[in-house]
Order: C-alpha cells, then structure tokens, then sequence
C-alpha cells in the first residue's frame, strides 16, 4: 500500500523526528511504499495567497476561493500544491503527525491544508440537490483512503480527559479529524496520541514506537471514526441540522458520531 505522511516538526533530532523516522523504517519493513512531506525540510509555504496561482485572477482582485478554483481547473496551480495534490492521490493512507501547538497543528501545516485544499479538489465537489449537498462528510475526492493523526503533546493524558482542564482531546481534534479529514471523504482512524512528553525516557519511548507498530500495523483493517455521511439521511438538507429524532436535545460534537 501507498502511505503519505504530512509530517511537521523544525527538528529531526526531536521526539517527532524519532518517532517519523521509526514510523517511515517500520511501514517500508512491512512492503509498502512511502513519501514523507517533510513540510519544515521542505520550507513549505504556509501562507495562502496570489502566488499560488498561475492563473490570471478570476476577478478584479484576489479571491482565496475563486482563484484556488480557476487554477485548479486550468492546471494552473503553483507547483508545490499540485505536487501535494498528486501525493494524495497516490496515497491509500495519510498520516498527519504534528506537536500540539496552542491545541492545534503547527502554523506550516495548517498552511498545507489551506492551499492544497483547493476549491474543486477538497471543496466544492459534487451537486447540490434538497438530497445531496455537494461530495463531502463521508464523500468527496478522498474517499477510499485512510487518515490518521499522530499527535504528541506537552499536556498529560488526564489533562485531555472528558472533565480534564484542557478539554477532551476528542473535542480538542474534532475540527481536524471532522471538518479537515472527514469533509473531503477521509475514513478516519482513531489517533494516536502520545502524552506528556516532556517525561519521555528510553523505555517510555520504547513503549511509543510499540503503539505506533500497532497502529501501523493495522491501518487497513482498524475501525474508523463513526462520524455520520451528511448525505446519507442523518440531516436535514439545506439546514444541515442533526434529525430532531437523532440524539433528541443533544447538541456537540458527539452528537456527529454514530453511537
Ligand atoms: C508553540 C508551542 C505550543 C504548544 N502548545 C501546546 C498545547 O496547546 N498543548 C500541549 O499539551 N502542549 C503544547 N506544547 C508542548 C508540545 O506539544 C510538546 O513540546 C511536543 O509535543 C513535544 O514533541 P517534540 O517532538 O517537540 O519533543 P522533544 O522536545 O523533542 O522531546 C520530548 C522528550 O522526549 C525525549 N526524546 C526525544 N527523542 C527521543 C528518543 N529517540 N528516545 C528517547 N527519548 C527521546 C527528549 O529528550 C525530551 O525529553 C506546545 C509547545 C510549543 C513549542
């Protein structure tokens, strides 16, 4: 299988660092084929702007989204988002390993996202009809492949607990996994995340590398995230509200996840 990993850490001889080197060592030991985009190694470009298309502007000034949305079609984008792009259509799987940084990813990778996720490629994809409102949330040019994040953070394991200070992590990553994976048609796998790093020693980091095998080791048959298909009934189209008789008074991100 093909696995792509976005990966996001200035330091190769960082806990990061190890644990991408280990995870790159362990999936090719097991046959597959791997590419890493490295994104500080590559000086990735995080900032959205006119440069990423080689279009001329769709309008009178820069749009974010008309413009993403004429590049793409013309295949006229800058060529390190249409690299990106075509990484992920090789891949079976993407896995995305960062620090917490302020709760979420790190800057350069939310940069990644931003532009590689052009209009017509993640968003804006497929018709919108009072049954169908457009390919995404469990549809769109992703399906078929496999996401999963790999997450390390300064904050202990209880600190992410359901009544932990910082909030459950499962709250804390639902923007990405939800909004960021899921939409484009990402089936996404539970994360790993490694707690409390700062207390990392040889046999806490031995016990990591073990997880990460695991976890590796069964990313084609792991259960993903039972997040609800937007177009699969669960919503009231145009709305796009939960049914009243699903989860009855409940709101939240629970309330997006099958039970
Ligand atoms: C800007 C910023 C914002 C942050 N925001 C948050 C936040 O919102 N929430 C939160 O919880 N945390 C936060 N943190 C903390 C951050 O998540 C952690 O510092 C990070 O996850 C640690 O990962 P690292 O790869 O940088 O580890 P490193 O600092 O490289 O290593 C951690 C420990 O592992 C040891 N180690 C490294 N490699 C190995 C190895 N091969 N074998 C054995 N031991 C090893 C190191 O000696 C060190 O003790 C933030 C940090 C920064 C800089």
């Amino acid at each position: 299988m093909n696995v792509l990993m976005i990966y996001a850490h200035p330091e190769s001889h960082s806990l990061n660092g190890a644990l991408n080197k280990f995870a790159v060592s362990h999936l090719e030991n097991a046959g597959h084929h791997v590419q890493v985009s490295d994104l500080y190694a590559m000086n990735w470009k995080s900032q959205l702007d006119a440069n990423d298309t080689l279009a001329p502007l769709a309008g009178d000034h820069f749009h974010p989204s008309m413009d993403s949305k004429q590049a793409f079609e013309q295949g006229l984008q800058s060529a390190d988002i249409a690299a990106e792009q075509e990484k992920l259509r090789w891949a079976d799987a993407v896995i995305f390993q960062f620090p917490l940084w302020w709760f979420s990813m790190p800057a350069i990778m939310k940069g990644w996202f931003d532009r590689v996720y052009a209009y017509g490629f993640a968003y804006g994809v497929g018709e919108h009809s009072d049954t169908h409102w457009g390919d995404r949330y469990g549809e769109g040019s992703l399906s078929g492949k496999r996401a999963m994040l790999l997450v390390t953070t300064g904050g202990w394991e209880s600190h992410y607990s359901p009544r932990g200070i910082n909030g459950p992590i499962d709250d804390i990553l639902f923007p990405i996994q939800h909004g960021m994976l899921f939409y484009p048609g990402f089936e996404v796998l539970p994360p790993l995340v490694i707690y409390h790093t700062s207390k990392t020693d040889d046999k806490k980091y031995a016990s990591y590398c073990q997880q990460l095998a695991h976890r590796l080791d069964t990313l084609w048959q792991a259960e993903p995230l039972p997040f609800r298909q937007q177009n699969a009934g669960d919503y009231v189209i145009p709305a796009l509200t939960l049914r009243e008789d699903i989860a009855p008074g409940e709101g939240g991100f629970g309330v997006h996840m099958k039970s």
